[in-house]
């Protein structure tokens, strides 16, 4: 059981971050923010893979001009990622966005730091201060240590605090996975503002997911950080996704089907991996099913399978040739190998049917299905 640290709460949209709200997923997009079309529609895709908050980049006028719409034709919050330009801020709050990323200190003249603030204020929109390794002044901090980031990050919380602001984000992000780790623990340490946890740059997927999982998950599993970015170079849906399997992983979460499956060993009976992967893929094209929550297990042998099998709602154990249905703890039937797949999903296909109208409703909604208590 983890114990998270309590922050103070602020209000992204209708998304509570900090204190006891569920530790949220971000993204944001790739494309041209004056591109409505493409934002929206890529934002649309985002939804169903995990994002609840999502960014997008502000770099001119233009594009701040386009956050209404965009706005308009979306269901997530929509933050504005700024650099320097308090004009960009002031017009992003005027469109109507849920958050601000921006860094206080870089706009120089403090009445524009005050008008941003009062505007965002009146608007009760948050401000998130994101302290990059890459990007902090060289000048006053020549290495991107951890005291680095925090000091930092200190200077921008205070330039907002002096103008009464304190519906703060923080987010401290590096490279270095061990000095991400620690910079946030020293955040957590010094400031009751929420945390934003990431790595930054962490990569192409496969190496990108690791490094996020590793540091993100580490702070996670002590407790700290209320929101989380995976950032990867590549698809801003396996980010969603990415960064809801860590949550889900630290029993962060608790929606959506869990697949379990065996690594296969010289027992195997079936071709577990094969059958694996084919059970993951069907359920990938179902996001509707992916909600209901429900322990899946695809185990290979007739040995250890059928035990591990029964703490799952449903799985498959294979035996020579055939395998074994199991559910609820329960061997159910007998199939061939060749229907084994099809019939497990026939069964989860049932059960999550069930559990719908055992809620009551359908899922259309973007919110995730809280799990049931499980039975016996
Ligand atoms: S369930 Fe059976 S096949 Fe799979 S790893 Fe365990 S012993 Fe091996």
């Amino acid at each position: 059981m983890i114990h998270r640290k309590k922050t103070n709460q602020v209000m992204v949209g209708s998304v509570a971050v900090g204190g006891d709200a569920p530790v949220s997923v971000q993204s944001m997009t790739t494309t041209l923010t004056t591109d409505i079309d493409a934002t929206v529609a890529q934002i649309w895709e985002l939804v169903p893979a995990g994002c609840e908050i999502v960014r997008v980049a502000v770099p001119d006028m233009a594009a701040a001009k386009c956050l209404g719409e965009i706005k308009r034709q979306i269901n997530i919050p929509l933050v504005a990622d700024i650099h320097f330009q308090y004009q960009l801020a002031l017009e992003a709050i005027e469109q109507g966005v849920d958050k601000l990323r921006l860094n206080p200190g870089n706009i120089r003249e403090p009445d524009k730091v005050e008008r941003v603030c009062k505007s965002a204020k009146e608007r009760g929109i948050p401000i998130r201060i994101g302290v990059n390794a890459g990007s902090i002044n060289i000048r006053k901090y020549p290495e991107p240590t951890p005291e680095a980031l925090v000091d930092s990050a200190r200077e921008h919380v205070e330039v907002l605090e002096r103008n009464n602001f304190h519906d703060i984000i923080i987010s401290l992000k590096s490279t270095e996975v061990p000095t991400m780790i620690r910079a946030y623990q020293m955040a957590s340490e010094a400031f009751d503002y929420p945390l934003h946890l990431g790595v930054t740059e962490a990569g192409l997927p496969w190496q990108g997911t690791i490094r996020s999982a590793v540091g993100i998950g580490a702070l996670l599993a002590q407790g700290i950080g209320d929101t989380i970015r995976v950032s990867l170079t590549g698809d801003s849906c396996e980010e969603a996704k990415v960064g809801h399997e860590m949550l889900r992983a630290l029993n962060l979460r608790d929606s959506g089907i869990t697949l379990i499956s065996c690594p296969s060993c010289g027992r195997a009976d079936v071709d577990i991996v094969a059958m694996a992967a084919e059970v993951d893929r069907r359920l990938r094209e179902r996001p509707d099913l992916m909600k209901i929550p429900m322990r899946v297990a695809v185990m290979g042998c007739e040995v250890n399978g059928p035990g591990e099998a029964r703490h799952a709602d449903v799985g498959l154990a294979g035996g020579v040739g055939v395998g074994l249905l199991i559910e609820d703890g329960e061997v159910v039937r007998k199939y061939k190998e060749s229907e084994m797949v099809d019939a497990l999903m026939k069964r989860i296909e049932e059960r999550a049917r069930q559990y719908t109208e055992g809620q009551g409703g359908g899922t259309e909604d973007t919110g995730l299905l809280r799990i049931p208590p499980r039975q016996g």
